[in-house]
């Protein structure tokens, strides 16, 4: 085929897909084209940021559509940030500045570039993302029980390849579709409004580098949640041990009573964790110290376990409990060959957002008038909003409606993300009429 030929192919293909999407409404036009536009990050070259330049695909097409939308302070920043501003409607200048905020790069485990959305007409049974190599890939309801709840649904899924993308392109899009709402009705209420679209999120950078104070929020929410309904403003407490041991190495045979084997001391300390406490043997609001690295040899050996609980006290018991039990071997053994350095990673959000239950209680209600029962959950891990509120802006997480996320059978129903615009909109009309401001 000649390059023109191509070229005209390729012309026609997104002019097809353009006509096929204009059926759809703007939060789910918006979402088609974002999942198309790759941005997965690359965990290998983390201290970067962004952690892969197509990234900057997502920042771009963002700050162009947010300054078409009449936004202000549109700023991209070189390390692929997304900030605007949205004017309050008239009358509701003087309330608190409302952050929302999505990340903008996929998770990175699966393939996640050159993502092909499709939606799907759910009648029930299978859900079916593509054939791959010959084998069907679907989901169902004995995987995902809420399937039940979707029949008579269009759900948005990829070819089966890749991961869909909708953690956390359904956030953006449906922040997005807001402001468009705004934009298109000056006169809907809402407070002004702190837009903020991050890079790497999914591999533990996100919010970082956000400048609070350009951003002038006074709390706000994340968009980065499941299912619909689901909010959480709990995370773990979290913390890194690294833990090193000094031995003593001497020709095997000759080393009675004068050989100290740093692997079987690394050994040793690790049977002193609970067994209890390890990961695969927790959930919900258990806590868990995990060994997630070892290696050495006779003479040196190295460990390192993360800490993670709910509750402080029991998060600080934990860490405690790595400390003594150096202490303990280097006791037993009369001298210091157990040398530990634990040091706190973030911490539960809880403590924050319970100084601020009006994020909450206004979620819940605006959740509430749009038909939806809010649930929460726990997170066994962290977030973006975990990190900016220990920062100094409280937010709590939304969902945006995404299912099976990090996978090839991710799946996003149409209904969740147009709902989620109409909730964010009910949240704005709460906070441009007046809520409790501390
Ligand atoms: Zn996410």
């Amino acid at each position: 085929m000649s390059e023109t030929q191509q070229g005209t192919d390729a012309a026609q293909a997104s002019a097809a897909q353009a006509s096929e999407d204009a059926s759809y409404s703007d939060v789910v036009q918006r979402f088609l084209r974002y999942v198309r536009t790759d941005s997965q990050g690359v965990p290998a070259n983390a201290p970067a940021v962004p952690s892969s330049a197509c990234q900057f695909n997502m920042t771009r097409l963002l700050a162009d559509e947010l300054r078409g939308l009449g936004a202000t302070d549109v700023t991209t920043t070189e390390h692929a940030y997304v900030t605007a501003h949205v004017p309050a409607s008239a009358g509701a200048e003087h309330m608190p500045t409302l952050a929302f905020n999505a990340h903008i790069d996929t998770e990175s485990s699966v393939p996640g570039n050159g993502v092909k959305p499709h939606v799907v007409d759910y009648e029930g049974g299978k859900l079916v993302m593509g054939v791959v190599d010959g084998e069907e890939i679907f989901t169902d309801q004995t995987v995902n029980p809420e399937l039940a709840d979707l029949v008579g649904q269009k759900i948005i899924v990829t070819d089966g390849s890749t991961l869909l993308g909708g953690d956390d392109k359904a956030g953006v899009a449906e922040i997005m579709a807001l402001v468009k709402r705004f934009h298109d009705d000056p006169t809907i209420p809402h407070p002004r409004l702190a837009i903020s679209f991050v890079p790497d999120e999914e591999i533990g950078h996100g919010a970082a580098l956000l400048d609070l104070d350009e951003q002038g929020a006074a709390f706000g929410y994340t968009l980065d949640g499941g299912p619909l309904g689901v909010m959480n403003y709990e995370t773990f407490n979290a913390a890194e041990a690294d833990v090193h041991f000094h031995g003593f190495s001497v020709h095997p045979g000759t080393a009675k009573g004068k050989m100290r084997n740093a692997i079987d001391i690394a050994c040793e300390f690790n049977g002193l964790m609970p067994q209890q406490s390890k990961p695969q043997y927790t959930d919900g609001y258990d806590g868990y110290i995990h060994l997630h690295q070892q290696s050495g040899n006779v003479e040196k050996a190295d460990a390192m376990y993360i800490i993670r609980d709910h509750d402080r006290a029991k998060f600080e018991a934990k860490k405690h409990l790595i400390e003594s039990a150096a202490a303990y071997l280097n006791e037993k053994y009369g001298a210091d060959i157990v040398s530990c350095h634990v040091f706190d990673q973030y911490y539960n959000m809880a403590e924050v957002i319970n100084k601020h239950p009006h994020l909450v209680e206004t979620a819940r209600r605006a959740y509430a008038d749009n038909g939806v029962t809010m649930w929460t959950e726990p997170m066994r891990g962290g977030t973006d909003g975990a990190q900016l509120c220990f920062r100094g802006l409280p937010m709590a997480n939304l969902s945006c409606g995404y299912h099976n996320a990090h996978g090839i059978k991710e799946f996003v129903p149409i209904n969740e993300l147009e709902t989620m615009v109409d909730v964010l909109q009910s949240i704005c009309a709460t906070y441009a009429t007046g809520e409790p401001q501390a």
